[in-house]
């Protein structure tokens, strides 16, 4: 029947987002289907699928319209309120410069690429990084950066941790807290004390020095605004081998000597003002900074400059021997997806308004400071800071009648834990605003005029003298140049074109879910309902998220087959982190706190092993057996030698070697058997979505990365979300916060006064949206296709190579999950080709690489993702044919080990219009090795890199300009 004369009913049946974010449609599908030899995806799934474990299927509703999910949200966003906020505390109301908001955080380009790992095609980001790091290093006054942490209050907890680390008072096990520093702050580093067994103290700054030590943490200006000069304090606790960490905030330090300066070794902070929005509590980027000698203690991922085989300077990440990845339980930290996506984007707040601009908002945010301080003295209102630059602490004589002024004004204050009323400025506050506040803290009639005020306090400070900066930052010539419109523009531009993203072509790493970021998905991430919201804003304003995250609670829930879930982890990590705090604090309120080994697959990813070793869990490592499948004799010997202190076993399903295995209630139940919790690490939840749950299984906690299966983009290396799920006897053990009391999610326990590990309630909030749009658009019978459609195009793709390549573990009938893993290693020994020479070599016909070395060394996980349309697997496929054809020249001696374009992969430009080509191979297949590559060339901008020469000689800052011109 022609579409003309289909009644409506029938036109308007299906949702069309499954379809659009399904790639392949049903033609396809079944031809992909023939090709593995399944009758349908039914029979696929039970071939592939162990039947103990198959589910009956979800409850998350119909899918919706693109349109009518959209128009939901927005009545559910409505039910926001957004007031003016000075509440301050860490969060800052900040204008987003437009040409930033639409090209970088609206911006696929940018917001759709992967960490990189493969860095000739990353160089943008990279040098967008390396902008960050310069703006921390310059503004703090430290030698060092690192490229993001999650939050300032997790930074605080790192930088106890790196304290510790290199503190030179080894015996001591005791650390000083300020009692100035943010409540967040401290209720996330009495989480990480408590799992380290370290001892806090907390006191006045300058009863710091009194304590013997291995560190302390100030914070300059304190949380009430003030600005002690705690030059002498950090030298007397230095003199007594404490290690001082100082957090800080990145706006004041344009007028503020920096903690450098007065002698810190550490300094941190949130650069969420720097143009990203507050979102609810994030996400946002933290910025860390130390002494050079502390490199190798540094938590999270530092960029740094190498140069590529033409000698030319290229990025990439440095040190990373010290990461999760490669260190595991001995790692500095188990961070792994960070707040890249947010550190670009301060970057680009810097580079755009450069120093001079920075300075000049931070001077009128000072200045109103200022004259709001001086009407309410001249009003006889006690401001009890008399030195600040943004903030000031107030003594009303009835501050319910102030704050609740306020309120009917729409403007949010800060009553602070001692009863006082804050008030923070930032760079959206007007003359109109401090006008307001004047009516709320003395009534309309208070008679103050705010230009009588601007000239009172013209030409004085509330600085005090010697803590002005003097210092010049941002000289370099990145923060100098871009500073119209037009310039800005094509700088992020320029940088975006450097890199890969999924706008460009498929990114299939293994264990990251590289699926489609829907448009409509997006779209409310940047709606001013969602954005600027406070985290501490009174829970009332905030009912349209209230709404937002128990509805997305109880979906996860139903699809995780958990009984209560936790918002607060603001990454995968972080989820693991929270989880095993749980079962720590599950097995502590039985008397067992004896429990402390935690056993781990051989085949775990790094975080897991790194995550335990933050809970003070020691890792035994069980062993994989030929299969790939966790070795159930190992394991169940290893459970009963170490049954008596058998906290838990971390697993991940279906396996790291992209496999279901059979065993996995077994699993469980010998854990179980010996008083033994289980983690699953719900990294692969895309092979479980509708068909089984970690729930089901018989685990009892696990986190879902929101930035993999359920569509939150990677942002370049995070944003992300890890939530985590648990049972119900797990979920008293949930954090809650000590700000904003949370009950769990799917319960209706208070969780009463369980300390935090996000400095957020709720982690990245703001990003929730998209996961809730998701689930919206997909509904139950969607979210079961995508899984289906997932495990099918990797089944097709491990089918349409394995003639060429070994596909290294396969489960039940042949089948793989979502991913499969080939192996490089035969071919390496035969050819001296490396899996390194494959993954550049995909850059030359337009592919990211597949995730090198995780989970075996020597090998490629695949991962498809339910989002890419045959056609592009199909060119994937083709491209890996066509690089085996080459491995087979250099095998046969037809090309040189060294002169064939493997071993000088990836080509740049540069290479190709060379008046010197010499290579016994042409610059044609060098560059267009496919036809289909001629239409639309992705050019890698530099060379190979060399990451030695990277790693002996650091430099984590922006190279001079004179280095990037001809040697
Ligand atoms: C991605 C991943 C993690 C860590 O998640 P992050 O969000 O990057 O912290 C943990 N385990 C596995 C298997 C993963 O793939």
């Amino acid at each position: 029947m022609p579409l003309l004369q289909k009644p409506l009913a029938d036109l308007e049946q299906q949702s069309d987002f499954i379809r659009r974010h399904i790639g392949p449609g049903r033609p396809e599908i079944q031809a992909m289907l023939d090709t593995v030899g399944a009758d349908s995806l039914d029979d696929l799934i039970q071939q592939t699928v162990p039947a103990s474990i198959l589910s009956e299927g979800l409850n998350v509703g119909e899918a919706q319209s693109e349109v009518d999910a959209l128009a939901e949200l927005k009545a559910v966003a409505a039910k926001n309120q957004v007031k003016r906020s000075f509440i301050g505390m860490g969060y800052y109301d900040t204008h987003t410069p437009h040409v930033i908001l639409r090209n970088v955080l609206e911006n696929p380009g940018w917001y759709t690429a992967y960490t990189p790992y493969q860095p000739e095609i990353a160089q943008g980001r990279l040098e967008a990084i390396l902008n960050f790091q310069q703006t921390t290093i310059d503004l703090t006054g430290m030698e060092l950066a690192s490229a993001s942490l999650l939050d300032e209050a997790t930074a605080a907890a790192e930088a106890m941790a790196l304290a510790k680390r290199v503190s030179k008072n080894k015996k001591c096990n005791a650390f000083y807290v300020a009692d100035n520093v943010h409540p967040q702050t401290l209720d996330v580093i009495k989480t990480r004390a408590e799992m380290f067994g370290f001892e806090l103290l907390t006191g006045p700054v300058v009863n710091a020095a009194e304590y013997d030590v291995f560190g302390a943490l100030l914070q300059y200006p304190g949380t009430q605004g003030e600005l002690h000069n705690i030059e002498e304090i950090i030298a007397a606790l230095q003199a007594n081998k404490a290690v001082v960490a100082v957090a800080t905030d990145l706006l004041g330090l344009t007028l503020i000597k920096s903690p450098g300066e007065l002698g810190a070794d550490v300094v941190f902070g949130s650069a969420q003002r720097f143009g990203v929005p507050m979102g609810y509590g994030g996400p946002h980027a933290a910025f860390f900074a130390t002494r050079d000698s502390y490199k190798r203690s540094l938590p999270g991922r530092i960029i740094g400059v190498s140069k590529d085989t033409r000698g030319r300077p290229a990025l990439r990440m440095a040190l990373q021997t010290r990461e999760q990845h490669i260190r595991r339980d001995k790692a500095n930290s188990n961070i792994c997806t960070a707040q890249v996506l947010l550190a670009n984007m301060a970057s680009f707040y810097a580079v755009y308004h450069g120093p001079i601009g920075l300075q000049q908002i931070a001077s009128r945010i000072h200045r109103l400071t200022q004259i709001f301080a001086a009407g309410l003295t001249a009003k006889g209102i006690k401001v009890v800071n008399d030195t600040f630059f943004d903030t000031i602490t107030v003594a009303p004589n009835d501050k319910n009648a102030v704050v609740a002024a306020a309120q009917a004004m729409d403007m949010n204050l800060r009553i602070d834990q001692n009863g006082l009323v804050g008030v923070s400025f930032d760079e959206t506050t007007t003359r109109t605003d401090v006008a307001d506040l004047f009516t709320a803290f003395i009534g309309a009639e208070h008679g103050l005029d705010i230009a009588e005020l601007d000239a009172q306090v013209q030409g004085t400070s509330s600085i005090p003298a010697e803590l002005q900066r003097e210092s010049e930052f941002l000289t370099h010539e990145v923060f100098n140049s871009y500073h119209s419109e037009t310039e800005m523009l094509r700088y992020i531009k320029s940088l975006e074109d450097k890199d890969l993203a999924l706008n460009h072509s498929m990114i299939s790493l293994g264990s990251c879910t590289m699926k489609l970021n829907a448009t409509a998905e997006m779209i409310p991430v940047t709606w001013p309902e969602f954005g600027q919201l406070h985290p501490f804003a009174p829970v009332e304003q905030a009912q349209g998220y209230k709404e937002m995250i128990d509805e997305l609670s109880d979906w996860l829930i139903d699809i995780t087959g958990y009984d209560a879930l936790s918002m607060q982890p603001n990454s995968g990590a972080q989820g693991e982190y929270a989880g095993l705090l749980a079962i720590k604090r599950y097995h502590a309120s039985r008397g067992d706190d004896h429990r402390n080994i935690c056993l781990i697959p051989q085949s775990a990813h790094g975080t897991n092993p790194a995550s335990a070793q933050m809970v003070s869990l020691k890792v035994v490592v069980v062993n994989c057996d030929a299969d790939g499948n966790v070795d159930l004799v190992d394991l169940r010997n290893k459970a009963e030698e170490h049954s008596a202190n058998l906290s838990c076993a971390m697993i991940t399903y279906p396996s790291t070697h992209g496999v279901y295995e059979e065993t996995v209630r077994e699993i469980c139940n010998i854990v179980h058997e010996h008083g033994g919790q289980v983690y699953m690490d719900g990294a692969n939840m895309n092979a479980q979505v509708g068909i089984t749950s970690p729930g089901l299984i018989g685990s009892d906690v696990s986190h879902l990365n929101l930035h993999k299966t359920f569509c939150i983009p990677h942002g370049g290396g995070g944003p992300g979300m890890g939530p985590i799920g648990v049972k119900a006897h797990l979920a008293p053990f949930l954090s809650s916060h000590s700000l904003v009391p949370l009950e769990a999610a799917g319960t209706n326990d208070d969780l009463g006064t369980n300390s935090a590990v996000s400095a957020a309630p709720w982690g990245s909030a703001s990003i929730l949206p998209i996961s809730y749009m998701y689930i919206k658009m997909m509904g139950s019978a969607g979210l079961r296709r995508a899984t289906e459609v997932a495990i099918l195009s990797a089944n097709y793709i491990a089918k349409e190579l394995e003639g060429h390549y070994p596909i290294l573990y396969k489960g039940n009938n042949d089948r793989v999950a979502h991913e499969c893993i080939i192996d490089l290693r035969p071919l390496k020994e035969a050819s001296g080709v490396t899996e390194m020479d494959v993954a550049k070599r995909l850059n030359d016909y337009g592919f990211h690489a597949p995730t090198m070395s995780f989970p075996v060394a020597g090998t490629l996980m695949i991962e498809p993702t339910e989002s890419e349309a045959k056609v592009e697997i199909d060119r994937f496929i083709e491209a890996m044919v066509c690089i085996r054809q080459e491995i087979a020249k250099v095998e046969s001696g037809e090309w040189d080990s060294i002169d064939n374009p493997l071993h000088n992969a990836p080509h740049t430009l540069d290479d190709i219009i060379d008046s010197e080509w010499n290579r016994s191979y042409s610059r044609e297949l060098a560059a267009y090795p496919v036809e289909a590559v001629k239409r639309n060339k992705f050019w890698p901008t530099v060379n190979r890199i060399d990451d030695v020469y990277g790693d002996r000689n650091l430099v984590c800052s922006c190279p001079d300009l004179d280095s990037y011109r001809d040697e």
